[in-house]
C-alpha cells in the first residue's frame, strides 16, 4: 500500500507528465458542468472538451467525475 506522501508525489508526476491544457483544479471546478452537459446529451463547448480530456487522462479526477455521476443520479432517483 502507498502512504499518502507516496501518493502526493505519485499523483504531481502523473500531473506534470501528462499534456493537459487545464490543471486538476480547474478540471474539478467544471466537472458538475461537464456531467450537466453531458447528462442533458448538449454538446461539449471547448473547455469542457479540455476538462474531458483531462479525466481521460487524469485518474484521480476520473474518480471524482465518478463519484460525481453516482451522487447526480442518486438524487434524480429521489
Ligand atoms: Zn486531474
Amino acid at each position: 500500500m502507498l502512504n499518502k506522501e507516496q501518493i502526493t508525489t505519485l499523483l504531481q508526476f502523473v500531473a506534470s507528465v501528462t499534456p493537459d491544457k487545464i490543471s486538476c483544479d480547474a478540471c474539478l471546478d467544471l466537472v458538475p458542468e461537464l456531467a450537466e452537459s453531458q447528462l442533458g446529451n448538449r454538446p461539449l463547448t471547448e473547455v469542457l472538451e479540455d476538462v474531458q480530456n483531462h479525466i481521460d487522462n487524469c485518474p484521480c479526477c476520473a474518480k471524482e467525475y465518478e463519484t460525481f455521476l453516482e451522487a447526480l443520479h442518486a438524487i434524480a432517483e429521489e
